[in-house]
């Protein structure tokens, strides 16, 4: 059996290629392009159909954080113009994710930079997502709020926060490359906190800072290993006034393969489109639809994306549907896993063994 049959054969089983495959499809030559695509497009399709999840970020604080990380544009020192302002209020944020919902988003996804909450920030996000639902009852709410300490997960759960995100960024082996201030450990640790706690994990990756195959099998692998329900892919933006300006490091066609070999190794997993898709992908992004079922909508953090209405469009001309609020996205033993997740502590550290580490959207 050759490669992309055995992994269609594996994914649609929603079982993980193995590592000599993940990196195989990573190797693969651009004139098979197509074929890795429409392979990874089965799979896909096999747990997802042709829905597309609409995601809404809402950026609660921005800019002034201690933390070192060389792809960020709110880290320490940064020179990058963007906007910097501490927490929004409970009803200014609400008034931020009507936006989102309105143009069809189901997930909010509420962002704070910093190196990690203290307990009174966790009450302002609290306060935060009863603003939210007391006007669209069935959105999702995700946290980001960079490392949790004891009980702040389990503050949120309560709260009303379905899911947790913390990106692992990058494998395990160059994670000092990318920050001096925080460790892979230390994003692993809040993934396991958020999960142990009932929270669905959401964790990924930035690709293009450097990293080799090796480490984007890694980082794929100890996502996986991690038992994250979603894995955003960000692809570097590399902000003037940062470690990372001036790297651009990605085609699309590569871009293509590492959304297929993430989905190859995840397979009933949401894989979300996410930050640097229209700067690295360009006119390819409609491909990409047919790996990820999931993409932010409109703008990220601290950049622009392209607009609500083209994101739509883009989705109707591919082919696609926006997933309704009252479909689930993961298949039902995923969601399974996530809602008896609390107290499982034994078989998420199961799934870690040999595994890697976690991190936010493009934050
Ligand atoms: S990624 Fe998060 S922790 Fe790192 S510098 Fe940016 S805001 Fe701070």
């Amino acid at each position: 059996m050759d490669l992309l049959d055995r992994l269609v054969d594996k994914g649609t089983r929603g079982a993980s290629a193995d590592r000599a495959d993940a990196l195989a499809v990573l190797a693969t030559a651009d004139d098979e392009l197509l074929d890795v695509v429409a392979a990874a497009g089965r799979v896909r399709r096999r747990w997802f159909g042709r829905r597309v999840k609409l995601n809404y970020l809402v950026n609660l604080k921005s800019g002034l954080c201690p933390e070192d990380c060389t792809y960020c544009s709110q880290r320490l020192g940064s020179e990058t113009g963007i906007l910097k302002y501490t927490w929004l209020s409970p009803e200014e944020a609400a008034a931020a994710a009507a936006a989102g919902t309105a143009g069809g988003a189901k997930r909010v996804c509420l962002v704070a930079s910093g190196r990690g909450p203290t307990d009174r920030d966790v009450e302002r996000v609290a306060s935060t997502v009863a603003a939210i639902k007391a006007q669209s009852p069935g959105v999702e709410v995700c946290a980001c709020l960079g490392l949790l300490s004891g009980g702040q997960a389990e503050r949120l759960r309560e709260a009303g926060v379905h899911a947790y995100n913390h990106n692992l960024n990058t494998s395990e082996e160059v994670y000092s490359d990318i920050c001096s201030t925080h460790g892979f450990a230390d994003r692993v640790d809040t993934v396991r906190r958020a999960h142990d706690a009932g929270l669905s994990a959401c964790s990924g990756l930035i690709a293009g800072m450097g990293e080799s195959d090796d480490d984007l099998a890694d980082v794929a692998f100890a996502l996986r290993g991690l038992g994250v329900d979603s894995v955003p892919v960000n692809f570097l933006i590399p902000f003037e006034g940062t470690p990372q300006e001036g790297r651009w490091d990605l085609t699309p066609q590569r871009c293509l393969r590492i959304l297929a070999m993430v989905r190859f190794v995840c397979p009933d997993v949401e894989v979300r489109l996410a930050g640097g898709r229209e700067i690295h992908l360009r006119t390819l992004q409609p491909l990409a639809l047919h790996i990820a079922n999931s993409i932010f909508l409109g703008d990220y953090l601290t950049s622009e994306g392209q607009s609500g209405r083209a994101d739509l469009d883009m989705i109707a001309d591919a082919g696609f549907e926006v997933e309704g609020t009252g479909a689930a996205t993961l298949p039902g033993r995923r969601d399974e896993d996530t809602s008896e997740a609390a107290g499982r502590a034994d078989l998420v550290a199961l799934r870690l063994r040999g595994a890697g580490t976690e991190a936010p959207p493009n934050a």
